[in-house]
């Protein structure tokens, strides 16, 4: 608990003294002892591939960081509310074909840290995934989850997860939550995010755009401003570097031609990207005009990458799918063209190292 006093301290300002000069707090959590069988993933719901499903998992011997794929689909998940179509039914009768909202982990066994990149609403079942690869150490109350929860803007998939860490809930001490000062704005002034600022169930650090923040020895982090339906806040990708490779973020953006950068030489920088694959093209909502909610169509990415080696387009990593979106479908002929592109997806519950290599 805390005592009386410690919260008239600026726990941001503690907060990032602690990052800075004393990265590694603590013994390194053994990681390795807490992996679970495949039979207590099945019983938590949470089947699908996992790095985490054989007990001789390489997490066991690596020391590196890794990222661990908590969630592909778009803000309104998989099977998505409502939606009587195939799309949706194929999946409530297989409910392994079920996919969480996109997120992702990054962890480092070195230090026994981990960040949470996005907090959506399938927050809870999410944490029991990110345990399983990288476990927590129990503490006294109600420490944070997360040495930092990163998000990208204040969609519904992106914030509803902060939700749980008030006091109905988990009731978080001092959750560090990183974001963009218009993002920080809109949680300290609308409710219902504002009454965790007040409660410091979380505790924002505001993050500018273009600017690198050291996470630990090992770990830098910067936010990307990005174009992209802004009726509340700012959006901004996320990249991630390590000492061996770097990640790039990139849940929702509008189409690559709006976007002051460009994708092939942010692609460059990095050995693993997460991209908005939101829609595979032009007519998936029928009756609903698309250009409301601009996104690059998949056939527009792969076309965008034809002309890139073929070990560029071997970084991608699709995700944040709409449940329209035909490759949720293992069998749909999309999967087929995307993978003859050379272009990954996103797999839930998998996990890479910051190079691209997968733990499994
Ligand atoms: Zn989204
Ligand atoms: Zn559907
Ligand atoms: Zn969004």
């Amino acid at each position: 608990m805390m005592a009386p006093g410690e919260l008239m301290m600026d726990p941001l300002a503690e907060r990032s003294a602690f990052q800075a000069q004393r990265p590694i707090p603590g013994p390194k959590r053994d990681w390795a002892q807490a992996l679970p069988s495949r039979t207590a993933l099945t019983l938590l719901g949470l089947t699908l591939f996992s790095c985490t499903d054989q007990s001789n998992s390489p997490l066991s011997e690596t020391s590196e960081p890794f990222v661990m794929v908590l969630g592909t689909a778009q803000d309104g998940g998989l099977p998505q509310i409502a939606c009587s179509k195939p799309c949706c039914q194929r999946v409530r009768q297989d409910r392994a074909a079920a996919r969480m909202v996109t997120s992702l982990m990054v962890a480092d066994p070195g230090s026994g840290q981990r960040w949470l990149l996005d907090a959506g609403p399938d927050l809870p079942r999410q944490v029991q995934l990110a345990d399983r690869a990288a476990p927590r150490s129990p503490g006294p109350g109600r420490p944070p989850l997360f040495d930092g929860i990163f998000l990208t803007h204040a969609h519904m998939g992106h914030i509803l997860g902060l939700l749980h860490l008030g006091r109905e809930s988990y009731g978080a001490e001092s959750q560090r939550v990183i974001c963009t000062p218009s993002v920080a704005r809109f949680l300290r002034e609308e409710a219902p995010w504002s009454l965790l600022v007040d409660a410091n169930h979380i505790v924002i650090e505001e993050l500018q755009p273009g600017k690198v923040i050291q996470l630990n020895e090992r770990l830098k982090a910067e936010l990307i401003q990005v174009p992209h339906r802004g009726e509340f806040t700012d959006t901004v990708g996320i990249r991630i570097q390590g000492q061996n490779g770097s990640l790039l973020y990139l849940p929702d953006i509008d189409k690559w031609s709006r976007w002051e950068r460009d994708l092939k030489e942010e692609l460059a920088q990095v050995e693993l990207a997460f991209l908005d694959a939101t829609f595979y093209g032009d007519g998936e909502l029928p009756g609903r005009p698309m250009s409301a909610v601009p996104h690059p169509f998949v056939v527009e990415t792969l076309q965008e990458l034809e002309a890139v080696a073929p070990s560029e387009r071997a970084k991608v990593r699709l995700i944040h799918l709409n449940h329209t979106n035909p490759l949720h479908d293992p069998g749909a002929p999309e999967q087929a063209q995307v993978q003859s592109a050379g272009i990954g997806l996103a797999i839930q519950g998998q996990c890479l190292t910051l190079d691209g290599r997968p733990l499994d």
